[in-house]
């Protein structure tokens, strides 16, 4: 009996092409084969490179994370990050690589929910203290850090509020004291801010946000220059189990290429609405830093030159009623608790991100049941301006 090798069980090899394709190949393959046990060993020993399961690797990833390693400013002979399946992946990945037992961590007081929960309950648990403090005081940070803190993390431009860190400062505490000092830029974007130029040691983004842009992936990634700290990061996602789905990676990767012109869109609608809100009766104030009246304006300018972000936050003259009154009369524009997608979005901080906290400190920060987040999307400025600013005359005409 011949035996027919071409069961459909077996393995195909790929079609030969001398021309290649365009766009990157989707290389959904948990694993990759070797020749014998001799390339294989070669392989391990660095001496060719190779795959060999994907939780360890795969070209998406790769592809991709030199992507937002040229977005950051790294090198090519620099370290290209680690992708990771969210964005509290990537900040995992970086304390499950960097920290010990008994090392401390000086914080911002208000970063992204989930990271301050990490940081105050998880953290704590695997004996890692934490101090959380204002980072737009570099004192009150000089002040926080003792014998054992190790690192520093903070948020350039804080949710909702929009308030900014004092970059220059928490960046010479951190070299001061040998700390390695980890800024998440998902808010402000490479587009807006390069945190490696600014004195940081790593950088983190929720890809899931702007850089993809479509509200269909969800990624982070976290990149060191110091090749050693990469290891450690990039060992501990492997370990841990961190790593990215390689659908997801050629998804965020097909975002990135329209990334810039999303955010040069959106950033400039973001100016005619923060403009356009601040001139309404039904607004008591605009949070937008590229406004003269933001608090941190001169931060702003002399940080990021003349971006000024995507977000604008207001308070809108009234309670919940109004609230709801003006998230239902803007009703083509979702609801909903993200930001970067190419739709804009807003969301309501008192009754979602920051729902766990008390009223008083919520007003400690700012963040009455007034307070809305938009974040803006790249749909027609005009048509989007109109249908928020009409939305707070009707929510507000009553008061
Ligand atoms: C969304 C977000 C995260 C978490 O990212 P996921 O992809 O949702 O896990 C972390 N930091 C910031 C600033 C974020 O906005």
């Amino acid at each position: 009996m011949v035996e027919d090798h071409r069961s459909v069980v077996r393995r195909s090899e790929i079609p030969g092409s001398i021309s290649r394709p365009v766009v990157t190949p989707l290389y959904p393959s948990v694993v990759y084969r070797s020749t014998d046990a001799d390339e294989l060993d070669q392989q391990y020993e660095g001496h060719v490179a190779g795959y060999s399961y994907a939780r360890e690797g795969h070209p998406n990833a790769d592809v991709l994370a030199a992507k937002l390693a040229w977005l950051e400013g790294l090198g090519d002979n620099d370290p290209q990050g680690v992708v990771t399946g969210s964005g509290m992946a990537a900040v995992s990945a970086m304390m499950l690589g960097l920290l010990s037992h008994g090392d401390h961590i000086v914080a911002g007081n208000q970063l992204y929910g989930r990271t301050l929960r990490m940081l105050d309950n998880d953290l704590r648990r695997l004996g890692v203290d934490t101090s959380l403090v204002d980072v737009g005081d570099g004192a009150a940070v000089a002040d926080a850090i003792g014998a054992s803190t190790t690192m520093l993390l903070v948020e350039a431009v804080s949710n909702p509020t929009l308030r900014i860190a004092d970059i220059e400062a928490l960046a010479e505490v951190a070299r001061d004291n040998d700390l390695l000092f980890a800024v998440d830029n998902t808010f402000t974007t490479p587009r807006m801010f390069r945190p490696f130029e600014h004195g940081a040691d790593l950088v983190l983004h929720s890809v899931t946000k702007m850089l993809a842009g479509h509200a269909d992936v969800t990624l982070g990634y976290v990149a060191a220059r110091d090749e050693g700290v990469h290891q450690r990061v990039l060992d501990a996602a492997v370990t841990w189990g961190l790593t990215p789905s390689p659908f997801d990676c050629w998804l965020a990767e097909r975002g990135l290429h329209t990334f810039e012109l999303r955010y040069d869109q959106a950033e400039r609608t973001a100016t005619l609405l923060a403009d356009a809100l601040a001139a309404h009766h039904g607004v008591e104030a605009v949070i937008y830093p590229g406004r003269s009246d933001h608090p941190d304006n001169a931060r702003s300018k002399a940080l990021f030159d003349d971006r000024s972000g995507t977000m604008v936050s207001f308070r809108l003259r009234g309670d919940r009623a109004e609230v709801n009154a003006f998230i239902r009369a803007a009703e083509h524009i979702s609801f909903a608790p993200t930001l970067g997608d190419v739709s804009t979005t807003i969301s309501h901080p008192a009754s979602s991100s920051h729902r766990r906290l008390t009223v008083p400190e919520r007003t400690a920060l700012g963040i009455d049941e007034g307070f809305i987040r938009v974040s803006v999307g790249i749909e027609d400025a005009r048509l989007l301006v109109d249908e928020l600013v009409a939305a707070v005359g009707l929510a507000t005409s009553e008061s």
